[in-house]
This record gives structure tokens, sequence and C-alpha cells, in this order.
């Protein structure tokens, strides 16, 4: 990554040093990262943290799972149509 400051590519990993950004690390999935040219230094969210790939595939499940659901509703009120209309349904002879 670059440094916003100064456009330097020498930006690195930083220590949580002080008590404030200890604390910050603790409570938050953050990074902190300095700039050795310009001195820019600042915390930032880490990308990939295990609670955001557990959520990811819990939505997942929940989109496929609601699919479905509509797809069962959406067959269920044809079938009603039909036996409604008095067609004989296509899978039952
Ligand atoms: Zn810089």
């Amino acid at each position: 990554m670059k440094c916003p400051a100064c456009d330097s590519d020498q930006v690195y990993r930083s220590r949580a040093k002080s008590l404030r950004d200890q604390a910050l690390k603790r409570l938050l999935p953050v990074t902190f990262y300095r700039c050795h040219d310009c001195g820019w230094r600042r915390a930032r969210w880490q990308k990939l943290s295990v609670k955001s790939v557990s959520l990811h595939t819990l939505s997942l499940v929940g989109y496929i799972g609601s699919i479905g659901l509509v797809a069962a509703v959406i067959l269920s009120a044809v079938a009603l149509t039909l036996k409604f209309l008095g067609v004989p349904m296509p899978w039952a002879r």
C-alpha cells in the first residue's frame, strides 16, 4: 500500500505503542500502519477476519434458503391455481 500523505511505498505495519492504540487494537480488528518517509500513522480495519467470514457464510446460507422458500411459495401457488381451474397436475396423472 501507498502512503496517503506523501505517496511513498515505505508503509509498514506498526505496533500499537501507546496505551490508546493498545486499547483500540484489543477492542477492534484494526492494524496500525506507519510511513517511514513522512511519519504518517493510522489504524486501518483488517480486511479479513474470522468474524466477517462466518457472517458471509451465514448470509449465503440465508440467501439460498430464501430462494428455496420463494420457489416453494410460487410452486404451491401454481399448484393451487391449477387445482382451482380443474386442470390436473402435470406430475399427478
Ligand atoms: Zn508518507
